[in-house]
């Protein structure tokens, strides 16, 4: 409660002008090389467009991201997967407030939207793909099927296991939605997506909330100069499978990946960044170069594990200043 409400108070701080001059005097001093910030996006799209997907991994609006990439672009060098595995491996160390660009999930809006943003402003970008989930479309992930069956149904409660959530306002259905995700993530997974099933025919909404770029355009965009990443294949939280499980999940991944794009995969993100000293054992040996959890931070590159790289999330509280206050390398504590 007490870090809620310092947070917040931090926040409205952060957003006022005065304190855009001191990020200004900050960032002229951060000129260490080789510490890299990786940013983590899932939605760029209008989230009015598309009321069924979960809220919680929409990241920006166009409009958004274009002022995200406008003000990155000044202060910032953008850097590509394989300038960040050169640099690892001992190349040319990466340039003062290096940004790597990752979008999780193959989320459409990535194509309609941000792409060609990201293109006007020689931005290079990872995408992470489950790969199971393109051109299918009756199949949506998880927490955008329980987010839409718990916000549209007309039952007046949801009832799991012991506990009931009532539904009867929409308040009450986003708490609902909230602790039911929680529930959900703590089981192991084919537990977690039976569950999900029993959600939707209790409150008897079915709908797949299908929202995946396509293989086509997925092969369109890797020859445009997107670097595809691997990202398993039904995208399970890993540590809720056996070991032997997970490693198929991720070397279907690339496989499929691979044989689609004809293409090298160098990298792999965790799902929901779930990570374990066993999972980043499995990808050392598997050869991947580089794997990405969730854990907010920035990476030193002379120190860090490249198989746990730590990533800055962009979402609804990601205004400008708070995304500079979170890249500049003194300001690690702040903002959780
Ligand atoms: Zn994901």
């Amino acid at each position: 409660m007490i870090r809620r409400a310092l947070s917040q108070c931090v926040l409205s701080l952060v957003n006022t002008d005065a304190f855009s001059s001191v990020l200004r005097s900050l960032e002229g001093s951060d000129t260490q090389r080789n510490l890299l910030r990786v940013l983590t996006y899932h939605r760029v799209d209008r989230p009015e467009e598309h009321p069924d997907l979960y809220y919680g991994v929409h990241s920006a609006t166009p409009e958004q991201f274009e002022l995200q990439l406008e003000f990155l672009s000044r202060r910032c060098a953008f850097v590509s997967l394989d300038d960040v595995i050169e640099s690892i491996q001992g190349g040319r160390p990466l340039p003062p407030r290096a940004v790597l660009f990752t979008f999780d999930d193959a989320y459409q809006g990535f194509d309609d939207h941000a792409w060609p943003l990201l293109k006007r402003y020689r931005a290079p970008v990872v995408m992470f793909v489950p790969t199971g989930f393109p051109d299918q479309p009756t199949l949506g992930f998880w927490w955008d099927q329980v987010y839409h069956a718990i916000t549209t149904t007309q039952q007046p409660a949801l009832d799991i296991g012991e506990g009931r959530w009532m539904l009867d306002t929409s308040v009450n259905k986003k708490i609902a939605a909230q602790r039911t995700m929680t529930l959900i993530k703590s089981l192991p997974h084919g537990q977690a997506m039976a569950l999900v099933r029993s959600i939707s025919d209790q409150l008897g909404v079915s709908s797949a909330c299908h929202n995946v770029i396509s293989w086509r355009r997925l092969e369109v965009l890797a020859a445009e100069g997107v670097t595809m990443g691997a990202h398993t294949h039904s995208h399970p939280l890993l540590n809720r499978l056996p070991l032997d499980a997970a490693k198929k999940e991720v070397i279907r991944s690339r496989r499929e990946l691979q044989e689609r794009l004809n293409a090298p995969i160098r990298s792999f993100a965790f799902p929901a960044g779930d990570c374990s000293n066993e999972l980043a054992e499995m990808l050392r040996k598997e050869k991947f170069e580089l794997a990405f959890t969730t854990r907010r931070g920035i990476n030193n590159l002379r120190n860090c594990d490249p198989l746990r790289l730590k990533r800055i999330n962009v979402g609804g509280r990601s205004t400008p200043n708070v995304l500079r206050l979170q890249m500049l390398a003194y300001a690690k504590h702040l903002l959780r």
